[in-house]
């Protein structure tokens, strides 16, 4: 039977939000077995843990938000895709801002920083969740399917395309691991389309978005001067965008997740219907 695991110790990251472009504080901190990934907002009074789990996700229209009464945490997503993919079970997050820091709109600098704080093996059975049998969330334009599948783990699959701003089918594929996530998943960044910028700006939204944190592309090219990280960078990124919003089932699961154009919104429909076969 495998342990849960913590961080060995306290380490921490400044930065800016994406969206709110606020400068934010975040230290990850160790937590005791059975407790799972918990955000805390010090700097509010009062100040309640946000359980990072589905029952807490407010707005999810451009990445994902955890809501408790009034406070927020924004754009978890990609801290939570390195904490569950480097196999972290217990967490504090603590906060100080409405935003995790960007870093590169990649999850690097949380990787980077759970490998400086280094994994603490705890006294407790991990608990591993299997999906039994085809669950599914579709929409008119997108769809994601979880099942069950041969073996522990956990199998991801993605297929994106933009014909309307010509960007042509992506595909990837990995069962996730530890050293795949390191390698293969960490590094890709978010990515925005010039074309769709004012409606995102008009929401309020991409107010810390820049060429230092995210790929921008217009017109089927891609504007950063230093390129893609990888030809497929794109739908890289929406695998790792996929592996946080799995982490809030609050519980590590073996199956196969397969997504075809689906966003936050479909992924966390799916994660609902998971996780009410979990209970
Ligand atoms: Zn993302």
């Amino acid at each position: 039977m495998e342990r849960e695991r913590t961080i060995a110790k306290p380490v921490s990251v400044s930065g800016i939000g994406l969206h709110s472009g606020a400068k934010t504080f975040l230290t990850l901190k160790p937590a005791p077995p059975g407790s799972g990934i918990t955000f805390f907002r010090p700097d509010l009074d009062p100040s309640l843990p946000i359980p990072a789990r589905i029952d807490y996700v407010g707005d999810n229209r451009f990445a994902t938000t955890l809501r408790r009464g009034e406070a927020e945490v924004a754009t978890v997503e990609h801290l939570l895709a390195a904490v569950y993919s480097l196999e972290v079970d217990n967490l504090e997050a603590w906060l100080e801002g409405p935003e995790v820091p960007s870093g590169d709109g990649s999850a690097q600098i949380f990787v980077d920083l759970i490998t400086a704080a280094g994994l603490k093996v705890q006294e407790r059975d991990r608990s591993i969740f299997s999906i039994p049998y085809p669950l599914e969330a579709v929409n008119p334009e997108a769809r994601i399917t979880a099942g069950p599948e041969p073996g522990n783990g956990l199998s991801l699959e993605f297929r994106i395309a933009y014909p309307r701003l010509q960007v042509p089918e992506q595909t990837f594929h990995l069962r996730l691991s530890p050293e795949l996530f390191r390698r293969e998943i960490a590094s890709a960044r978010t990515y925005g389309f010039l074309e769709d910028l004012s409606g995102l700006k008009a929401e309020g939204k991409g107010k810390g978005g820049s060429l230092e944190n995210a790929i921008l592309i217009s017109d089927g090219k891609v504007v950063n001067p230093e390129g893609l990280r990888f030809p497929e960078e794109l739908v890289r990124h929406k695998i790792l965008d996929l592996i946080g919003d799995l982490a809030l089932l609050g519980r590590r699961v073996s199956g196969r997740v397969a997504a075809q154009y689906s966003g936050h919104c479909l992924n966390h429909q799916l994660v609902r219907e998971i996780s009410k076969i979990m209970k």
